[in-house]
């Protein structure tokens, strides 16, 4: 029996439109500033997103964009002007940062209490000992999606296909944090088969076609898809999807699936933020 497809965009449409009911109701709007350096396209085109997302709630969004050319020093300059302006609730800095640019650097130079990509060293900590409010959109993303499927993730094997500072390792944080046995995989592993064959929830975070396929997957598991690549002008996952989803019995379609929950998370952060803030 071919599994349910889990419907990102409508989970993550249907927090929007509370987002926005929540906004309306604040005296002060909540001001998310990102910054971008560079012209790499594809940071453009998920910025933009980020802005349109802002709108459609009713948040402000300020855009600092700087040059390729920037260095560290002045990227961190930026950072550190945003922490200090008190109109501003949450900064987030587009990744991947000009070559030569210590991203540690840059993240950890957001003010705590603004970080709303959860990227700062210390609020990764406070995410792998558990106490975390800030946790990176991504991977919360990836456990509201399970949520509210009605997935149980206390006891679970689940197996992480990445280990990543955006999404393999805090995703890992937060399955382990929820009670699962966490397995986490990546270019390293040997016979990365023999680890999904047992998981009850694969999560895949990699960026390659087809690199889970169905002989890969138990029948009855939760399979989420967080991988992106682009084939033939089309986007596609980690998942051989089609074959996949006879086995599974939830997954996660590329587009459509954890990629407009991330967008959602980050308009919850930011509101978090905000009212932490307050
Ligand atoms: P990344 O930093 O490049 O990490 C990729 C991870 O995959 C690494 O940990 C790497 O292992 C592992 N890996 C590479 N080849 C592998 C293999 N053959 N088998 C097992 N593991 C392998 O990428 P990322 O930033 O985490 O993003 C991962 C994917 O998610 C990308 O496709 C990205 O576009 C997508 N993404 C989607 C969203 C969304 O909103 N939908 C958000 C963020 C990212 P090593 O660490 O050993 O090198």
């Amino acid at each position: 029996m071919a599994g349910k497809i889990i419907d990102g965009k409508k989970i993550a449409d249907a927090m929007l439109e509370a987002a926005k009911l929540r906004v309306a109701k604040l005296s002060k709007k909540p001001c998310l500033a990102i910054v971008i350096a560079g012209d790499d396209p594809a940071s453009l085109v998920y910025t933009k997103k980020k802005h349109d997302a802002c709108a459609r709630v009713g948040i402000e969004s300020r855009n600092v964009k700087l040059p390729a050319s920037a260095s560290e020093k002045e990227i961190i300059s930026e950072v550190k002007k945003l922490n200090s302006d008190r109109g501003v609730d949450g900064i987030l800095v587009q990744l991947p940062l000009p070559d030569g640019i210590d991203e540690d650097a840059v993240l950890s130079s957001v003010a705590l209490e603004k970080d709303v990509d959860g990227f700062h060293a210390e609020n990764f900590g406070r995410l792998a000992l558990g106490i975390g409010k800030i946790a990176p959109c991504t991977p919360k993303g990836v456990m509201h999606l399970l949520k509210e499927s009605g997935v149980s993730v206390s006891g679970k094997n689940a197996v992480v296909i990445g280990k990543s500072r955006i999404v393999g390792k805090p995703l890992a944080l937060l399955l382990l944090n929820e009670g699962a046995t966490v397995t986490v995989c990546h270019s390293k592993t040997r016979d990365l088969a023999t680890h999904t064959r047992g998981a009850d929830i694969i999560c895949s975070a990699v960026g390659k076609p087809r690199l889970v396929t169905a002989d890969m997957v138990k029948e009855g598991a939760v399979v989420i898809d967080i991988g992106t690549s682009k084939e033939n002008e089309k986007l596609i996952g980690d998942v051989d999807f089609e074959k996949v989803k006879e086995k599974a019995a939830l997954i996660t379609p590329v587009p459509g699936g954890v990629g407009p929950m991330t967008i959602a998370m980050l308009i919850e952060n930011t509101l978090i933020c905000h009212q932490n803030r307050k």
